[in-house]
């Protein structure tokens, strides 16, 4: 994808603070973190959004899961607890159209998102 952000990390056109990759996978840290560990976990490949994940990308979506759990392990949150996040749409305020898990932790964080009270 030409004009993606996160393709262009891919590409190393953007530089990106990298924690891990494999040939599937890119983490780098998020550059406005909204936790003390902010790390996104993205496809090389480009996929918009989590709503555009088709069938053939089920190994895939694992491969993304368990590196969020095992990038959570190595930054230190694993223990005292840490949350993935996929954000979709504008609603969720999904900013950039390459799929990605936030991992966020280093800190008690709040729930819900939205008050329901
Ligand atoms: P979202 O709002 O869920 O689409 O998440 C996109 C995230 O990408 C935001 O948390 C941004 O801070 C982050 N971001 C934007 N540009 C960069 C960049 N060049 N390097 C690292 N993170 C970025």
């Amino acid at each position: 994808m030409n004009d993606c952000l996160f393709c262009s990390i891919v590409q190393g056109h953007t530089p990106a603070d990298i924690v891990y990759q494999d040939e599937d996978v890119l983490a780098f840290r998020d550059i406005h973190p909204k936790a003390p560990v902010h790390v996104l976990v993205i496809p090389r490949k480009h996929v918009r959004g989590y709503r555009d994940a088709e069938e053939k990308d089920e190994a895939l979506l694992g491969r993304l899961a368990r590196a969020a759990a095992s990038i959570a392990e190595s930054e230190g949150t694993g223990a005292g607890g840490f949350r993935v996040v996929v954000n979709s749409g504008a609603d969720a305020g999904q900013s950039v159209d390459h799929l990605h898990l936030h991992v966020l932790g280093g800190a008690p964080m709040g729930w819900p998102p939205w008050p329901s009270g």
